[in-house]
């Protein structure tokens, strides 16, 4: 009963495209979304003056910008939920700069703007202790790498003992690579794991909490011409779930990864070519950006070689974008027409899974 919780899904992975609402700081040119949602909550069409003429396009899930975090997560969390089945689970979000990624995944404060990586450790926890009662018994792991030019770095060796980031030439961790188990699974050797009191939901919240945060002062940001908060680097929030039942002497591992893009958007439109290593980090991420459009096309496409290896992102994700994994990606945009034809493009690029 346990497996048959989650429906077949149509393929491996599902897009759900969120837009943003306009905010303070879109200008006060006309307040007109580029951005058309129809009624049937799964299309859109797109104009705007850099795109022509109105394009559509379909997709699983299509969200209003007024559509809240708490919705958005109803719609996410029986996917989630699937990690604690023995499922390989991604959620990812894609997107330019500025369109939401962060908000969509990390979210802020405690309250109603939490987004789903704290919504869903704490669904992940609730739902591991309630089946203590069926006599299941669960092990939880927690890390937090990101991947910077094609490195990966472990998020939770940035951080000083007295809770302050390192400074980014402090960074020396070694660098992390990607390696596979006996089971043919992708793991990363050597990365910390924070062993999840799954047994006592204040403990275990509040280590999920604090690997959460420990891994936001982390993070390698900088300053860009449209987001000061601009990351240019992916990051990936992972929980190993092991569970056993007593009774039945079933196991199952599965696994629950939670990413957040860097910004999808080329070199010219946020000025950052203007220097070496900006130039550097915007191929970088580009390889593992375009690795995975790739990835999509090959899938869709039936191929017997998926280039899974060619990019970190997508070794590291292959469980989850293969076999009986699971992937959902949100395609984030901007409703402004000014960030038409890179939205356009971000829906080109979320067609290539079907
Ligand atoms: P990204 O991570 O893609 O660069 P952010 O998540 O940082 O974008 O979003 C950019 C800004 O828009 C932030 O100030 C964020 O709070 C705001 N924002 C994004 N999506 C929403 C939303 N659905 N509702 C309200 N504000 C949003
Ligand atoms: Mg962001």
């Amino acid at each position: 009963a346990l497996h048959n919780r989650i429906q077949e899904l149509r393929g491996n992975i599902r897009v759900y495209v969120r837009t943003r609402p306009f905010l303070p700081t879109d200008g006060a040119a006309a307040r007109h979304s580029s951005i058309d949602i129809l009624p049937d909550g799964e299309s859109l069409t797109i104009l705007g003056k850099h795109v022509g003429e109105g394009h559509a396009f379909k997709f699983d899930k299509v969200f209003a910008p007024s559509t809240g975090q708490d919705m958005v997560f109803d719609e996410v969390s029986e996917f989630v939920q699937s990690a604690l089945d023995g499922y390989h689970v991604c959620l990812f979000s894609y997107g330019q700069t500025g369109s939401g990624k962060t908000h969509t995944m990390q979210g802020s404060g405690n309250g109603a703007m939490r987004g789903i990586i704290p919504r869903a450790v704490e669904q992940i926890l609730s739902q591991a202790m309630a089946m203590q009662s069926q006599r299941w018994t669960f092990t939880m792991k927690a890390s937090f790498l990101e991947i910077y030019n094609e490195d990966l770095r472990d998020l939770l060796v940035m951080v000083n003992s007295d809770g302050s980031t390192k400074s980014r030439d402090a960074r020396t961790a070694p660098k992390l690579s990607i390696k596979r188990n006996a089971d043919g699974k992708s793991f990363v050797d050597g990365i910390n794991t924070v062993d999840i009191d799954v047994a006592n939901r204040a403990n275990g919240m509040a280590q999920l909490e604090a690997v959460i945060s420990a891994a936001a002062r982390a993070r390698s940001v900088a300053t860009t011409k449209m987001n000061a908060q601009s990351s240019r680097s992916h990051s990936v929030f992972m929980l190993q779930l092991c569970g056993s039942n007593e009774e039945s002497g079933t196991t199952v591992q599965g696994a629950l990864n939670l990413c957040d893009l860097a910004g999808s958007e080329r070199l010219d439109r946020s000025g950052a070519a203007s220097d070496a290593q900006r130039l550097k980090e915007t191929q970088a991420i580009n390889k593992s950006l375009s690795c995975l459009g790739d990835v999509f096309t090959s899938l869709a496409n039936g191929s017997k070689h998926v280039p899974f290896r060619n990019s970190k992102l997508t070794y590291l994700l292959q469980d989850c974008l293969s076999g009986d994994g699971k992937a959902l990606m949100f395609v984030n945009l901007s409703p402004t027409l000014e960030s038409s034809n890179e939205s356009l493009c971000s829906l080109r690029f979320a067609q290539r899974v079907n």
